[in-house]
């Protein structure tokens, strides 16, 4: 078993989506960044490399590279998924905890936990998803949102990773 954690920031501005877990939340604010900026996707997919030794998102997508301009980052997820599978692992269970004074995100928790799933190839019962605040004790949480995540690898083909 291998394990990984991710951490990702990005701040909020207007005329953006706001996008987490690969779900879609109304608000008056967005997430800024090169991609849709979806840092939950972010930390998660940085806790699977982590967990794999494969780096970071950052060496993987680059954000000096147009491709990945305003990308859904459950694309880049799959990818991340595609890589590690490739290398013999499975996910074992992913825990994201959701950093966010505002909006609200318990609504939408549970269709990201299946959203993620369904990406990931597991059950739903193997991720979890939790939002918090910061009971307006972070900055971070009042000018952004961040994301914490925590995955099991699992060498579901151990061999195949020397080949
Ligand atoms: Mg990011």
């Amino acid at each position: 078993m291998r394990i990984g954690h991710g951490y990702d920031v990005h701040k909020l501005g207007p005329g953006r989506r706001l996008v987490l877990g690969g779900v879609e939340i109304p608000y008056e604010l967005g997430l800024i960044g090169h991609s849709d900026a979806d840092a939950a996707v972010h930390a998660l997919m940085d806790a699977i490399l982590g967990a794999a030794g494969l780096g970071d998102i950052g060496r993987l997508f680059p954000d000096s590279d147009d491709a990945y301009l305003d990308i859904d980052s459950l694309v880049l997820l799959d990818r991340v998924t595609a890589l590690v599978r490739a290398r013999g692992f499975s996910v074992g269970n992913a825990d994201i905890t959701v950093v966010a004074q505002a909006p609200r995100l318990s609504p939408y928790v549970d269709k990201m936990r299946d959203t993620l799933a369904a990406r990931l190839h597991v059950a739903p019962d193997r991720v979890n998803v939790k939002a918090t605040t910061e009971e307006h004790l972070g900055q971070v949480s009042t000018l952004g949102i961040a994301a914490h995540a925590v995955v099991l690898l699992e060498e579901t083909a151990p061999k195949l990773r020397n080949l």
